[in-house]
């Protein structure tokens, strides 16, 4: 292709584009295909010689968009947010054109310079709000802020540096002792309603993870991290990483940070995180900055432009108060650290794992420049507001209940379900709702366990959603409601019964939708799984103790710890362990590495596996066990 012709190709994508937008109602939401279809649709082998561009234009309507889902839909329900403002399309277009690749200053400095101030100008107080520590321009900061790919990625560096400094630490104090050794003393915490990022950034650390239970609303408290950071501390372990979150995925809650700040802070070099993916652009408007308070103690916050401001994907912002524990991390070249003070050196190759990074800065600036924060605002406000009306239509229909607390733009709604059905029903039902709405291409969404029941999560996510298409959104589950509550009943005729199980079947065939969202740990309760409380006293036996569900592996149900506050640790080589174990069938193979139940287990009298490379501390501190 040649200038001439890219010029005529660039403006038919531009209206390619504009057409897919202003068209997008007639399509289904999600696609109805089965897994493999595209396989079937193209060739084998890439083509030897060139094709025509109209060609290759033709096969993406006709071979491309039938297994597309529409995130940009207006009956897109799932997931969070995808920005996709054009100020934002056209911000990586020009990216894309310039195509450097920013990994120093002097590899291209204006890509370096516009990123060190677009993350400047959106993490004042005016901005997103963040204290000054967190700012590289500002007087004496030895803070600052980087575009990483994801927000995943953003944990994972936050962790990277927090695991550095702390056997820095520790090397210090015990210089003897060799870094590996002291590596399996380190241990991490956030709560069960964490991404399952933070748990992988856990497992890529190769440290331990204690997974804590929020409170009733999904907040991690104080209290809560307190114990058990005491508790592993007197077992000889060092609490070296605190993962919070402002703006949980499954249901919008928010850890108190004003509690949990003091707390990391009675402990020697704690790290602090503060994941606010989704929730961290909602405080451009001053009504949600509350949700901020206790930031002060943080050492690292990130949040995702792609969510909540319009922002094309990549877009994910990570700021520290001190970047030299970040770089010092990551660096690889030592002499570099020479120059740390001089905040004109930043190389953000330094930041992250890549060394190759794009001009991502650039559509921060078209995005923040074409509306203003006032305009990101009122896009904010409006998307909030027509959460809460979503809200107000669910609670006026008695066959419902909402089951989070709406701050931004989540609802988590359920179907009650009749007086003498089993939670395990009311699960199923709801499931049914689900599969049967997702099944149609009318409109998606994607479940959630809140409080250890399967729910139904509603985002406002459509850029230009009015109340019409909550209106229209809300009548279309309210006809699927009432089919499934009160469709053909057991009296009727055995043929109608049939028709509609083989139509049931096929719907939960097609349910993939349901099965493969991003974050397993959201939706699947099998692996989000809480032990229930378990009221004894300590000694008593356990097993009687903890009424065990039909799957809860043997060794599962006799180890239950007994202390008040739940808790699971994610031990590195966990899920390692239970692959192996499946060739034995000793335990189950499931993905559950949430489920530490089964890694508690010390090795029986025949046992030889199961054992965690280091003991609980659980145990250690006395916890009963079958032995
Ligand atoms: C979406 C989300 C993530 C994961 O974001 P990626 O950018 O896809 O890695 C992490 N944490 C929270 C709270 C989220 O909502």
């Amino acid at each position: 292709m040649d200038v001439e012709e890219f010029r005529v190709r660039g403006k038919e994508m531009v209206d390619y584009i504009c057409t897919y937008m202003t068209t997008i109602r007639s399509r289904r939401v999600t696609p109805s295909v089965e897994p493999g279809y595209l396989r079937a649709a193209l060739p084998s082998e890439a083509p030897e010689y060139p094709e025509s561009w109209d060609d290759v234009m033709c096969d993406v309507e006709n071979k491309i968009m039938p297994g597309v889902t529409h995130w940009q839909h207006p009956r897109f329900h799932a997931y969070f947010p995808s920005g996709n403002a054009y100020p934002s399309i056209l911000g990586d277009m020009l990216s894309a054109g310039i195509g450097c690749i920013g990994f120093s200053w002097a590899a291209s400095p204006a890509c370096t310079e516009l990123e060190i101030i677009m993350l400047d100008w959106l993490g004042k107080y005016f901005t997103i709000g963040l204290p000054p520590a967190f700012l590289a321009l500002e007087e004496g900061s030895k803070g600052g802020g980087v575009i990483e790919g994801s927000a995943s990625e953003c944990v994972l560096v936050s962790m990277l540096a927090a695991r550095a400094n702390a056997i820095k630490r520790l090397k210090h104090q015990f210089p003897t002792v060799d870094e590996g050794l002291l590596l399996t003393k380190l241990i991490a915490y956030c709560s069960k309603e964490a991404h399952s990022c933070v748990e992988k950034a856990a497992m890529i650390s190769f440290v331990k993870m204690r997974i804590l239970q929020p409170d009733e609303n999904g907040s991690l408290r104080g209290d809560t991290l307190k114990q058990a950071m005491e508790e592993d501390e007197e077992a000889g372990l060092v609490p070296f990483f605190v993962a919070t979150t402002l703006g949980t995925t499954a249901c919008c809650s928010f850890d108190n940070l004003t509690e949990i700040g003091p707390v990391v802070r009675k402990f020697p070099c704690v790290w602090l995180h503060v994941d606010a993916a989704y929730a961290g652009s909602a405080f451009l408007c001053p009504e949600h900055k509350y949700h901020l308070a206790g930031v002060e103690y943080a050492d690292s916050f990130n949040t995702n432009p792609n969510k909540l401001m319009l922002t094309n994907f990549d877009c994910s912002l990570l700021w520290v108060t001190n970047r030299y524990l970040l770089t010092s991390a990551l660096v690889v070249d030592p002499l570099y650290l020479q120059h740390c003070y001089d905040h004109t050196a930043i190389d953000y190759r330094h930041w992250g794992v890549p060394l190759s990074r794009r001009f991502r800065s650039l559509k921060l600036w078209f995005m923040l420049r074409s509306y203003g924060i006032t305009g990101l605002q009122k896009y904010i406000r409006r998307h909030c507001e027509l959460a809460k009306y979503f809200e107000q239509l669910v609670k006026k229909d008695e066959r419902f209940e909402i089951c989070n607390q709406v701050k931004l733009g989540l609802v988590c709604f359920r179907l009650l379900g009749g007086p003498d059905e089993t939670p395990e029903q009311v699960d199923e039902l709801n499931k049914k709702l689900l599969t049967n709405i997702n099944a149609s291409g009318k409109m998606h969404m994607v479940p959630a366990s809140v409080r250890d029941r399967y729910v139904i999560r509603f985002c406002v996510v459509y850029q230009h959603a009015s109340r019409e298409d909550i209106e229209i959104a809300w009548d279309i589950i309210t006809e699927f409601a009432t089919e499934l509550l009160e469709g053909p009943d057991k009296e009727r005729d055995l043929n109608e019964e049939r028709t509609r199980r083989h139509r049931a079947a096929l719907a939960h065939k097609r349910s993939f939708f349901v099965r493969m969202v991003s974050d397993p740990k959201i939706y699947n309760p099998a692996i989000n799984k809480t032990p229930p409380p378990v009221p004894t006293t300590p000694g008593s036996p356990p097993a009687a103790a903890a009424p065990a569900t039909p799957d809860t592996p043997l060794e599962a149900r006799a180890v239950l710890p007994a202390t008040p506050k739940q808790s699971w640790i994610s031990w590195p080589l966990a899920f390692f362990f239970q692959s192996v174990d499946n060739d034995n069938n000793d335990l189950p193979l499931r993905f559950r590495h949430l489920d530490t139940m089964v890694r508690l287990k010390s090795p029986g009298p025949s046992g030889r596996r199961g054992s965690s490379p280091c003991p609980s501390p659980e145990r250690r501190a006395g916890s009963p066990s079958t032995h």
